[in-house]
């Protein structure tokens, strides 16, 4: 390969891999609010938080000054069975629609969790291990980060207990078999194991679950479990600290050959792989070094950022965890039952939402058979299967790059493909059978959930 040129696929080295997470609170002006808890409203002390989170993490979790974090040896020893991912030039599908863009994609599917997830379900794990704790207690979604906790406690010898949202338990009982071949307890949420599921269960029998409701029970697991520690894919600090090696390594890939994204595109469900997507990026942007534009794009069935409040709220169904101050659709909504396109969680991770607050980044709301159809667009040129949460990425993306076929524009768009859709086959055939429809919230849903907002002063 001539001096310079640029590879098609991008893998660096393993000595090129940070080791450091950076933290982009330390270079934040505003910084993100402070955790309150539920019922004093008084900011969380580390004391307080260390009953629900290892100590370690509850470090991480309030450091808003140290700007590198260094990766314990053991956490890069795991990150290279599967890391530096790769970083793609979408040449076939900027083919395909035509447009002078250059399109970059960054794939966090390869591996058996098949997205980002692992990236911080390993260091968790690592922290919890250390403290010479037993086990760990999680709730899940879709089931990936289920399935990246089970894969990193197999791998440190932690027990795991899983809260699966029941619809998701029912619909993908693959994903759940998984999570045990790793060896992780999966029970559907809500439960008559926990007195907050016993609760939800009584008042709304029938229910099929939210992730809130879960993170209700898992919380309530851990407390009240001796050697237990409640960890959780997304939404927090530390774990946008964790998820910025996908950034770090993107931008030193793009440094070392002299690439500058105009546009860096994320789907955000609870804000983590964007966060650690922009992370660096950001980082130029909040110094005044360089520019970029960077997009947050949601489900419009789930619409936390574009139609949110920016208030405190709380982070779980049960009302049993700490506020947050996020851009929230209120802890009690639920998106529609024909939704199927992840990203569902009523809030936003508190350092996104501030960032954007303070006007440093976008976001956008897409409607679910528009984010299928990029999808299928991107399989059948890319040779990859995306996951639906990321396909939002992907719709994005496409339109920014048909956005530059109108103006003749060349810009660099990056966008983050966060993981491979194999267990969400379900949808992607009601997608196909033409069953898939868009629901939209009206105002008056959204405001049944701001009515719980709790009053903070
Ligand atoms: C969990 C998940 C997301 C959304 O979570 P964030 O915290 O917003 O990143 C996106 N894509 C995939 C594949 C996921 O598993």
């Amino acid at each position: 390969m001539a001096k310079n040129e640029i590879p098609y696929k991008i893998y660096l080295s393993e000595n090129e891999m940070p080791a450091q997470w950076y933290n982009v609170r330390a270079d934040m002006k505003v910084k993100p609010a402070p955790l309150l808890n539920p019922g004093t409203h008084q900011p969380m002390t580390a004391e307080e938080l260390g009953g629900v989170f290892c100590e370690e993490l509850v470090k991480q979790e309030m450091d808003n000054d140290n700007r590198f974090i260094a990766i314990p040896q053991e956490i890069l020893d795991f990150y290279k069975m599967y890391r530096p991912s790769p970083l793609v030039r979408a040449y076939c599908l900027e083919k395909k629609l035509g447009t002078p863009a250059k399109i970059y994609y960054k794939f966090e599917g390869n591996n058996t969790s098949g997205s980002h997830k692992l990236n911080s379900a390993i260091a968790q794990a690592y922290y919890a291990k250390n403290q010479g704790l037993k086990g760990v207690t999680t709730e899940t979604g879709a089931g990936q980060w289920g399935t990246a906790l089970s894969m990193a406690c197999a791998y440190l010898g932690l027990d795991c207990k899983v809260y699966m949202v029941k619809v998701s338990y029912e619909q993908k009982p693959f994903r759940r078999e998984v999570m045990r071949t790793y060896g992780a307890s999966v029970t559907p949420s809500p439960s008559d194991t926990t007195n907050v599921g016993r609760k939800i269960l009584a008042e709304f029998p029938g229910t099929t679950g939210s992730l809130g409701c879960a993170i209700s029970e898992a919380v309530e697991v851990a407390v009240s479990t001796p050697g237990y520690r409640y960890v959780l894919g997304s939404v927090l600090n530390q774990v946008l600290l964790h998820q910025s090696v996908i950034g770090l390594e993107a931008k030193i890939a793009m440094d070392k050959y002299g690439i500058k994204p105009d546009v860096i595109i994320g789907c955000a469900g609870g804000g983590s792989n964007l966060g650690g997507l922009i992370a660096p990026f950001m980082g130029e942007k909040l110094r005044g070094e360089a520019d970029y534009r960077i997009i947050a794009v949601e489900p419009a069935s789930c619409p936390s950022f574009t139609r949110g409040k920016f208030a405190y709220d709380f982070c779980d169904t049960g009302m049993v965890c700490p506020l947050a101050k996020m851009y929230t659709l209120g802890s009690g909504f639920i998106p529609a039952p024909n939704h199927a396109g992840g990203l569902r969680y009523h809030g936003m991770s508190p350092v996104l939402s501030q960032l954007y607050h303070d006007g440093y980044m976008e976001a956008r709301a897409v409607e679910q058979t528009k984010v299928f159809q990029a999808a299928e667009e991107f399989a059948r040129c890319e040779g990859i299967l995306p996951a639906p949460e990321s396909s939002h990425a992907i719709r994005a993306a496409m339109d920014e790059a048909l956005k530059c076929k109108e103006t003749g524009e060349a810009k660099t768009i990056l966008f983050g493909l966060t993981g491979t859709g194999y267990f969400d086959m379900v949808a992607y055939e009601k997608f196909h059978d033409g069953k898939m429809t868009d629901y939209i919230p009206t105002d008056a849903d959204l405001e049944k959930g701001f009515a719980g907002l709790p009053k903070v002063d």
